[in-house]
């Protein structure tokens, strides 16, 4: 068994975490925050993330909050009817219901997120709801629906023509079988949107949101609204969003993972990196599924990483939004 003192030479050895005196509370090394020029730093998952970090670095100029920003920078890819995995639009389930998950944290600390929610164009916004109006964290289903509609949101169906006729096409074999990176072929499929944005004053914030995988079963939730797999923020540390096959993410709780070893002072990009090697390690289908991983620290330091070739990432940052593609396992 390991003694106290072994314990605590341990962890300084590791150079991960500082101990109070007297006591075994660790603490996070990033407490002493010095803002750097290199803020704010907005990254987001896909193509579909250039449109939505020029819409939160919009929304962070004009004098928004972090939260106002990751929810309006999401909301864009949500709106777009071509876009196959977000919002409006989105590929159904394999019965033709469009199903959405999403989810948003703040700076401090809050949650909200809402699952097999239908009909509702911005599940971010019903998700923000969640997290400042109610005294839960995840509302889902019908419950989610009602809500949104008692607090004002509209119903309209989201599954759009080229959608159903995708889902008609797919109904001729249904073979559930998604391939690594099907939602980044051009004009075709875009896969879950999740941002993270670190304010002027490194205060960070982080939304995730998606119609999740085409052809799934009815009443499958992945991991991008659960606090935790899909995306995690802890603005003494910094963010962590995933994408691709959420069953491999909420089997780690990939994002939460990401910012703890951030804590424990791993770079960004070194945590997105010992996390996917996570999956590896303790998901047998890792080698034919993707997933890939996005985090921030609050630093501004990025990072990303994924297990195959093909996922990309876009990045807001000293006035420059550019599209970069991510490293990977394989
Ligand atoms: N992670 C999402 C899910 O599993 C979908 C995706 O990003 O492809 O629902």
């Amino acid at each position: 068994m390991i003694n106290r003192r072994k314990f605590i030479e341990n962890l300084s050895a590791a150079g991960a975490l500082s101990l109070i005196p007297g006591t075994l509370k660790a603490q996070p090394i990033f407490n002493e925050f010095a803002p750097e020029k290199s803020l704010p730093v907005i990254i987001s998952t896909w193509i579909h993330g250039i449109d939505a970090n020029a819409k939160a670095i919009e929304v962070l100029t004009c004098g928004g909050s972090v939260v106002d920003a990751v929810e309006q920078g999401v909301m864009i890819p949500e709106a777009d009817p071509e876009n196959r995995s977000v919002g409006l639009g989105g590929l159904p389930d394999r019965d033709g219901y469009v199903t959405l998950d999403a989810c948003i944290m703040g700076p401090d600390g809050n949650a909200g997120s809402v699952c097999f929610l239908e009909n509702i164009v911005h599940p971010i916004s019903v998700a923000r709801l969640v997290m400042e109006k109610t005294p839960h964290v995840m509302l889902s289903g019908e419950g989610a629906l009602q809500f949104a509609l008692e607090n004002g949101f509209v119903e309209q169906d989201l599954l759009t023509p080229a959608a159903e006729k995708a889902w008609k096409e797919w109904l001729k074999e249904s073979k559930y079988n998604p391939e690594a990176n099907w939602e980044n072929k051009p004009n075709e499929f875009h896969d879950t949107i999740g941002l993270l944005a670190v304010d002027q004053n490194g205060d960070i914030a982080g939304a995730c949101t998606t119609s999740g995988l085409g052809y799934k079963m009815r009443g499958r939730v992945g991991d991008s609204p659960i606090i935790g797999a899909g995306l995690y923020v802890d603005n003494e540390v910094g963010g962590a969003t995933a994408t691709g096959m959420g069953e491999l993410v909420i089997k780690v709780v990939g994002s939460f993972l990401v910012v703890e070893l951030m804590r424990n002072g791993r770079s960004p990009q070194q945590a997105c990196e010992e996390t996917v090697t996570r999956i590896v390690n303790k998901v047998p289908e890792n080698k034919i599924r993707q997933v890939g991983f996005i985090a921030v620290n609050k630093k501004g330091e990025t990072g990303a990483f994924c297990l195959q070739p093909g996922f990309n990432f876009a990045l807001y940052q000293e006035n420059k939004n550019a599209m970069h593609d991510s490293k990977s396992y394989y």
